[in-house]
């Protein structure tokens, strides 16, 4: 293919462009704080997963907190009402007085024993609720980075977005005027391989960065100056300049 030397060096620029673009999609894609927001989340998780476990227990130890108060409740309901009637004279016969209070002496025994119950449960409700507050309390401090991190990133990719729209706002005025045949086959090899055209720079492809073989350095030297030379290795385009070294 022939193409004027003038718009070969003008693909430099284009190609320039190119490359600041794919590398500006690249960061939109792989921007830090997604990596960083990823891995808090897998940590987050596994906080919340072991902190279920706490909060069931804490739940469940509510539960029998009631319960026992609930039990505690009902023997004192119960011994209020006999020593009523006690103290009402209700109980004459001495054997029945004595049973009755013998049965009170009980009563006062299983309270005793439903308090300290009680009391165990309550202090380990204590210590489960303390337990689910601090797991709740490295949630509260997971969540918080994640959204620094989120607002980084929004900022970030804006930043980014930004200079994507305006280097893709430079191209086109870049590619004005180019011949339709050298961009046609620029874009081709540009979608095959990522560049479509660089520099020879001493003697080296500046698209796969080797040395261009000697005897293809001979026929590159010889070559017309419009011919359009292509690095065999690697299929780009490759533009002579004044560094190229021949
Ligand atoms: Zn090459």
């Amino acid at each position: 293919m022939k193409a004027d030397p003038f718009a070969q060096l003008k693909l430099l620029d284009i190609a320039e462009i190119d490359a600041r673009i794919l590398q500006l999609r690249h960061q939109l894609k792989n921007l830090p704080e997604s990596k960083q927001i990823a891995e808090l989340q897998i940590e987050r998780k596994k906080v919340d997963d072991t902190a279920i476990d706490f909060r069931i227990q804490r739940d469940d130890l509510a539960v029998a907190v009631a319960k026992a108060e609930k039990d505690v409740e009902a023997v004192r309901v119960r011994r209020t009402k006999e020593q009523a009637r006690i103290d009402a004279g209700q109980v004459t016969n001495p054997k029945d007085l004595e049973r009755l209070q013998a049965e009170l002496a009980n009563i006062d025994r299983r309270i005793g024993v439903l308090e300290d119950e009680e009391l165990e449960v309550m202090e380990q409700l204590d210590e489960a609720t303390k337990a689910a507050a601090g797991f709740d309390l490295k949630i509260d401090e997971f969540d918080a980075r994640i959204q620094e991190l989120t607002n980084a990133r929004t900022e970030r990719a804006a930043d980014v977005e930004r200079e994507l729209a305006s280097i893709t706002a430079d191209r086109g005025p870049a590619i004005e005027g180019m011949p339709a045949d050298l961009m046609a086959l620029y874009d081709r090899i540009r979608e095959q391989s990522g560049i479509g055209a660089a520099e020879l720079r001493a003697k080296q492809c500046g698209g796969c960065r080797l040395s261009v073989e000697p005897a293809e350095l001979s026929r590159i030297r010889t070559a017309p100056s419009d011919e359009v030379i292509r690095h065999e290795e690697c299929g780009v385009i490759m533009v002579r300049t004044a560094e190229s070294g021949l």
